[in-house]
């Protein structure tokens, strides 16, 4: 177990464990109003998700016995954040849980294993086969679910929880609101709507989900709501510290060789908007025996080119398959070139997977960039 859930308190659950009554809270909030906007919504979801749709989802979890949650494949801190943190409040409500995600490799990606909740997880091979309610978070399509797609598509009802703007809302009720910084604003009011309490474990997985998806409170999605969101979650007593190293300031030693390979030949095209790009094949990671889930920072280092508006770094997983991340700084949507490849994902920030080699993949990105 890591430092940091060992350094969390009390075991989950324990009557000690610092609690947020996320209704008392808000109860008095008015003082925080700005701007016209009602902090009372975390999000200013309500904006985007009318009452009756809360409402429907509210209804349906309390009828439920049994909640089987699913997030996307190759899960990140949103996914996964979110997916726990809900999961523990089910759990704590009486009801039944499952949740996973539809990996072939069903693993936790290292930087996330710190995670409270993860006993809550099982493998795909034993999601329900036809979920009374599922609960899909952070997927913005049905085929993101992976092998869980089929699951979804035999479910009762499917509750889709997601804040990409791709997401063309798949199941039987949605709650989607491309303005939330990550599926986690949406989870903690989902939460508050229940009439429920943010635990300190609770709180980590959210703000996991939080920092991850802002950059830390760098990107675009990052609001004043974010930081209110943010000092609620650290006021449970969270470890912030211990949850920044774990996520950002730690790899492997065989990173850096990995990363000096991806960094060498790197291309910067400046022709047109400008695009800096380079790739790690599952040779290099062989190489260094460095897992696939350490690989994803590359596009951070990579994107920083001045000369490039947008920056792209392909993965080539175990199977073989290219896992393409695309960022931009504004001028581009990335998400309508990688929607256009069968991808998805956010203006600034999106991804696709490849099965062609990378010259041909790169052509294929090239000849949309210039279009866009
Ligand atoms: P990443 O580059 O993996 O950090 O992903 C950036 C964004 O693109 C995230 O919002 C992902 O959900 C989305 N994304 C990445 N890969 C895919 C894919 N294969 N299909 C759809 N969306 C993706
Ligand atoms: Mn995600
Ligand atoms: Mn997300």
């Amino acid at each position: 177990m890591s430092e940091v859930y060992d350094m969390s308190g009390d075991p989950q659950g324990s009557p000690t464990e610092p609690v947020r009554s996320a209704s008392a809270e808000r109860a008095g909030s008015s003082a925080c109003e700005r701007g016209g906007q009602s902090s009372t919504a975390a999000s200013g979801s309500r904006a985007v998700i009318s009452e009756d749709d809360w409402d429907q989802v509210v209804h349906l979890i309390r009828q439920a016995d049994e909640v089987a949650l699913a997030c996307h494949v190759l899960p990140d801190g949103d996914a996964l954040g979110s997916m726990l943190a809900l999961g523990l409040v089910l759990e704590r409500m009486g009801k039944r849980v499952v949740a996973s995600f539809g990996d072939h490799r069903f693993t936790v990606p290292r930087l996330l294993r710190f995670l409270p909740a993860q006993r809550l997880l099982s493998p795909p091979a034993d999601f329900p086969a036809a979920p009374e309610l599922m609960i899909t978070l952070d997927s913005s399509t049905l085929e993101r679910l992976g092998l869980l797609a089929a699951n979804a598509g035999a479910a009762r009802e499917v509750v889709v929880i997601d804040h990409h703007p791709t997401n063309a809302g798949f199941g039987t009720r949605a709650l989607i609101d491309p303005t939330a910084a990550g599926t986690v604003v949406l989870v903690e009011e989902l939460i508050h709507r229940l009439g429920e309490t943010v635990t300190i474990d609770v709180a980590t997985c959210l703000y996991v989900g939080l920092v991850t998806d802002t950059g830390s409170f760098r990107y675009s999605s990052t609001t004043a709501a974010t930081h209110e969101m943010a000092a609620r979650l650290v006021a449970t007593g969270l470890p912030v510290a211990d949850i920044s190293r774990a996520l950002w300031d730690r790899a492997p030693f065989a990173y850096q060789a990995v990363l000096a390979a991806a960094l060498g030949r790197a291309v910067l095209e400046r022709e047109g908007h400008g695009l800096v790009w380079t790739y790690v094949t599952k040779a290099d990671r062989a190489a260094q025996a460095l897992p696939y889930e350490e690989i994803e920072g590359v596009i951070d280092i990579v994107r920083r080119a001045d000369e490039a508006e947008v920056a792209v770094v392909l993965k080539e997983d175990d199977d073989g398959a290219w896992q393409v991340s695309t960022r931009s700084r504004g001028a581009v949507d990335v998400a309508a070139i990688c929607s256009a490849l069968g991808g998805g994902g956010h203006a600034s920030a999106a991804g696709f997977t490849s099965h062609e080699p990378v010259d041909v993949t790169m052509a294929r990105f090239r000849d949309l960039l210039r279009k866009s």
